[in-house]
């Protein structure tokens, strides 16, 4: 599909115009094919596209040709050989563990996961018979001592929501290859712009497109990416017959959102060093993690896998859930809100909201704390950013 210069384009021409395949009309940007069927010249057509021998469409369930279009960029944007587009995040995590799994199989999972990942792993898959092991995603000690021979799966994100512990993808890599598992990475936070974990051996990639792909709190979205055969043979079936197949439109609008992501995330990323170091300096502040700093303890796997610290910083506050409290509600820009990667500056509390579910035990061990919050920084101007954290922090000491 697309163009197929993967090679030659470096990423900035990539996402603007990977996977660009353009109709008769030779419409700039790329057309949006909002429908659901599509129709056959003969019934001999018909019948070689369903044996496999005419690579056109069948079905919008299938795949469709704008949707298409965003999985090819997104693939050269990876540097993974193929993708499939699901209807969120969620859906791309939970199709990439079951189409691979089965009754009897092992897991080895982070700890720290985001809130429905954690339900994925710890609820969901044990109910099919499937077998799951948390780790300190930190430690390699306890991914060699969890990671056996009848482990088929590894997951985990990096950096992790919303502590931000970084796993080394390479090291964990190795582990789980060297008895035929596959590595399974959610690389939300990272997005393709920061961090490839194909690079660092990593088979499968997970990202949700409603972070800061869109970027700007327009539509839900998810893929999954790895090499032709797993996506080929071991996942398209299952998203095919099951059915969170992305919606053209959205596809469309993450098209558009994949042009300008790097510029996006550059100035978010300037914006959360910024605000990051001044965090660090004030009193009503306990404790600031973000990669970036030179205080954050896993410097040196931010060098080797990312190559900048990214939008979010998790900090604690002095005291506990009452400042916590009075910090998210004294602030006037930026947006008490559960999401993250957007162009407004949102802040959460997930003791609270997106780590509620997993249980105060569960918090505890990864570090959540009721004096958490987790900023996602946004597009506006820094400085009002830094006037408007300034307040609201001189409001609770
Ligand atoms: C948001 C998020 C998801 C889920 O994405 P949705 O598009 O909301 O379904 C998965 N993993 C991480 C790390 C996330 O932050």
């Amino acid at each position: 599909m697309g163009n197929g210069k993967k090679s030659a384009w470096r990423p900035r021409t990539r996402a603007v115009r990977a996977g660009l395949d353009r109709s008769h009309h030779g419409e700039t940007s790329e057309a949006l094919y909002l429908n659901s069927g599509f129709v056959y010249d003969t019934a001999e057509q018909a019948e070689a596209r369903f044996l496999g021998d005419d690579d056109g469409f069948i079905y919008s369930r299938y795949g469709n040709p704008t949707v298409a279009m965003f999985e090819e960029r997104l693939a050269q944007l990876d540097g993974s050989e193929a993708c499939f587009a699901t209807t969120s995040g969620m859906s791309a995590v939970f199709a990439a563990l079951l189409c691979q799994l089965q009754s009897g199989d092992h897991v080895v999972g982070s700890r720290a996961l985001f809130g429905s990942c954690h339900y994925i792993l710890t609820q969901l898959l044990p109910r099919y018979g499937i077998e799951v092991d948390l780790v300190d995603g930190a430690d390699l000690e306890q991914w060699k001592s969890a990671i056996g021979g009848s482990t088929k799966c590894v997951f985990f994100e990096t950096p992790s929501n919303p502590t931000l512990d970084l796993i080394d993808i390479q090291a964990v890599s190795h582990l789980a290859h060297a008895v035929g598992a596959r590595v399974v990475v959610d690389n939300v936070f990272s997005t393709p712009i920061l961090q490839r974990p194909v690079e660092f051996g990593a088979d499968v990639v997970v990202y949700s497109g409603t972070k800061h792909m869109d970027g700007q709190g327009r539509i839900l979205g998810g893929a999954v990416l790895g090499d032709r055969a797993f996506i080929d043979d071991v996942l398209m079936n299952f998203l095919r017959h099951t059915g969170p197949s992305m919606s053209a439109f959205n596809a469309w609008v993450l098209l558009k959102g994949l042009e300008t992501m790097e510029l996006r995330l550059a100035e978010q990323c300037a914006n959360a060093q910024t605000l990051a170091q001044m965090l660090e300096d004030h009193g009503a502040v306990a404790r600031v993690i973000y990669p970036g700093l030179d205080s954050f303890p896993q410097r040196d796997l931010v060098e080797k896998q990312m190559s900048a610290g990214g939008s979010v910083i998790t900090f604690d506050l002095r005291g506990g859930k009452t400042e916590a409290f009075r910090f998210l509600n004294g602030l006037d820009i930026v947006d008490i809100s559960n999401n993250l990667g957007d162009s407004k500056s949102l802040i959460t509390h997930p003791a609270t909201t997106t780590h509620r579910a997993v249980g105060p035990e569960e918090r505890a061990k990864v570090g959540i704390g009721d004096s958490m919050v987790r900023l996602s920084v946004g597009l506006e101007d820094p400085a009002d950013l830094e006037d408007d954290l300034r307040a609201a922090l001189d409001g609770i000491v």
